[in-house]
């Protein structure tokens, strides 16, 4: 039997939610997924790989749905201990069920395991019914160029610097993808594209999770050169961010904060960009040319919802 075969690019909350829709509204397809693995970073001596945890816990039915991040019913105990030593980094929070993730993780990286190894092992327990890959198994990490309190001279920090510690307060001047030169796409990233009926963005953050798996040397060729169509998300609804801080990103880039803007910045395929297809909300016009443009509702706020919007997507890209 043939399945058909879809590749979705995904970053954490917004795609991890819109990667259930695509789950439900297709039940019967090959899932893959590339992650974003920008955002990871080594804290208290582990490694930790938010987006692709995210995607893992809430596809395998662990993730805090309140929260959108970490695990389910956690405690809080180990962060405590830490913060009793005067332990820094104090301001990023690691549960202690999660801890074990990043435990088993760290291990095998230590022991010579590339991060998409790993990734598939701790898959295993949690079986998200979609083969889960990081971008990358060479590190990259993104930097935010902001201004130091002190001394208002422009340093960069890690993003998650910058998001958690911050809240993206300090006005971002660029984003730097540390180690992006030396990357390459993860196993199975050129072949799971090649062999895709369809692809899709999730309307995840367009500059620091679509925008870095696509900066990633080789991806953006290997997606182009997919003979399924293109189909992308629009994660501005209402000219905002339904979440997250995509509004403080975009303007970095000179993309407005808008359906049109991001669409426009993906572009049309037709025209050296992305997209083949974009979806934006009923309110919200877009003006992207080349691309077939779809007006459908976007709000991921129930199961239903979501897997309607997924199967939209899928119908704009002929699946
Ligand atoms: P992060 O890694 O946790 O920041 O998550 P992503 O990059 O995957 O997704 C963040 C983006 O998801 C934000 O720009 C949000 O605007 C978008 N988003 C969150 N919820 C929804 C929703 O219900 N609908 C749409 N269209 N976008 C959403
Ligand atoms: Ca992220």
């Amino acid at each position: 039997m043939c399945f058909v075969q879809i590749v979705v690019l995904a970053g954490g909350t917004g795609g991890a939610r819109f990667l259930r829709g695509v789950r439900a509204a297709a039940p019967e397809a090959e899932i893959t997924v590339v992650v974003n693995t920008g955002d990871d970073v080594t804290m208290h001596g582990l490694r930790i790989c938010p987006d692709l945890d995210t995607v893992m816990y809430t596809l395998g039915g662990g993730i805090d749905e309140e929260r959108g991040w970490g695990r389910a019913g956690e405690s809080w105990t180990v962060k405590a201990e830490l913060a009793a030593y005067d332990a820094d980094p104090s301001w990023f929070g690691l549960g202690d069920r999660d801890l074990a993730t990043h435990l088993i993780r760290t291990r095998m990286l230590d022991a010579g395991y590339p991060l998409s190894a790993v990734t598939t092992a701790l898959a295993v327990r949690w079986q998200p019914g979609v083969t889960l890959i990081p971008m990358s198994d060479q590190r990259v990490e993104t930097h935010v160029v902001v201004p130091d309190p002190e001394t208002g001279r422009q340093r960069a920090i890690h993003f998650q610097e910058w998001w958690v510690r911050h809240r993206a307060a300090p006005d971002p001047s660029g984003f730097v993808q540390v180690g992006v030169d030396a990357a390459r796409p993860a196993p199975g990233v050129t072949e799971a594209f090649a062999s895709a009926d369809a692809v899709l963005l999730a309307p995840s953050n367009p500059v620091v999770s679509i925008g870095t798996i696509l900066g990633v040397p080789g991806v953006r060729e290997a997606l182009l050169g997919s003979r399924g169509r293109i189909v992308g998300v629009s994660p501005i609804v209402g000219g905002a961010v339904v979440r997250g801080m995509a509004d403080r990103c975009l303007p970095v880039l000179g993309i407005e904060v808008s359906a049109e803007g991001v669409g426009r910045h993906y572009g049309a395929r037709s025209d050296g960009g992305l997209l083949d297809a974009w979806l934006v909300a009923p309110d919200d016009r877009a003006d992207v040319p080349g691309v077939d443009v779809r007006q459908v509702p976007l709000l991921m706020s129930s199961p239903e919802a979501t897997a309607n919007l997924a199967r939209a997507a899928l119908d704009a890209v002929g699946v």
